[in-house]
């Protein structure tokens, strides 16, 4: 890994590290649960939501939503300020689909969580379908004051996957929600998914070269997990697919970030798969290993994120 002043650097331009050179110190995410739905669930799109989704809507289950989001900013903060003697912290709602209902209602809740003096950012999960004009323009009213990202489930760009995985939205979709959020101040994150059923290693890296020139500022890459009591669970038990091996899904995360532009925050390498709800694969669990396992491979190749970006 290559040094500089007060950092190990890594061979990609991770998040936690771009946050702790842009605010001095290390930010910490406060994950909220504001209560909304997912349309992908409630039966406005479908029924049953996407095939890998468990009950909490990609929330961890540590939080509930019977406390007011600004109990949850404020309980949030006191418990990292106490452990780690955390002094910033972004807002970060982040269960099922954050941008999921009113505008009014919309900004009073993005305005609570924005009350405490420590907070210095708000970030947004949603649905690449779930956003419009006037939601983006109210977001965007919070780039004045805060730190703003706004972060679209994306998961792949090939269409016949989004489908397969009962996803409800393509990816014009998401083509869409990224031109109405750029140039107004807020950030844009991509999710995606490696190891989808039915992609190449050749799809995965299909998906990246189209992030590439898109002009977004985020990527959080998640590895395929199955949970339990999804219908990716019954599916796996029928071997129906193959999930990656820890080798393959570390030589595909390098492949991709060797195709992202170098000014590309990745926010993410894995997703923490929730033990308790965790089918497969077993190796998430042993998430630095993996962390540190790609590393190794990054300095192997003598490589590096954007080492194979083509404008
Ligand atoms: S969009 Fe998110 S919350 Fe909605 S069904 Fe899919 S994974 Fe679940």
């Amino acid at each position: 890994m290559r040094e500089r002043t007060g950092f190990v650097q890594k061979q990609y331009n991770q998040y936690s590290q771009h946050l702790e050179e842009l605010f001095g110190c290390k930010v910490y995410k406060i994950t909220l649960n504001a209560g909304f739905n997912c349309p992908n669930r409630d039966g406005t799109i479908s029924s049953g939501g996407c095939i890998f989704c468990e009950e909490g809507g990609s929330f961890s289950r540590a939080h509930c939503n019977t406390l007011s989001v600004q109990q949850q900013v404020e309980t949030g903060i006191e418990k990292l300020k106490s452990r780690f003697k955390a002094q910033k912290f972004i807002s970060y709602f982040q269960a099922y689909s954050n941008t999921y209902a009113p505008v009014d209602k919309l900004e009073k809740i993005y305005d609570k969580s924005l009350l405490h003096k420590d907070i210095i950012g708000l970030s947004i999960g949603t649905r690449p379908d779930c956003v419009n004009k006037e939601k983006i323009n109210l977001i965007s009213n919070y780039a004045s004051s805060h730190y703003v990202w706004i972060e679209y489930g994306l998961q792949t760009i090939h269409n016949k996957t989004l489908n397969f995985i009962n996803r409800g939205h393509n990816c014009q979709d998401f083509l869409y929600a990224v031109n109405i959020t750029k140039n107004k101040g807020i950030n844009i994150c991509a999710h995606v998914i490696i190891g989808l059923p039915g992609e190449t290693r050749e799809d995965i890296l299909e998906t990246a070269k189209a992030l590439a020139d898109l002009g977004i500022n985020g990527v959080k890459i998640h590895l395929l997990c199955v949970l339990k009591n999804t219908k990716l669970e019954k599916m796996y038990l029928n071997n129906e697919f193959q999930l990656l091996t820890p080798e393959e899904y570390i030589e595909t995360v390098c492949d991709f970030l060797e195709l992202l532009p170098p000014e590309i925050t990745i926010h993410r390498l894995a997703g923490n798969g929730l033990k308790q709800i965790l089918v497969a694969p077993n190796w998430l669990c042993e998430k630095f290993k993996l962390l540190n396992a790609i590393d190794q491979e990054l300095e192997k190749r003598n490589s590096f994120q954007g080492l194979k970006y083509i404008k």
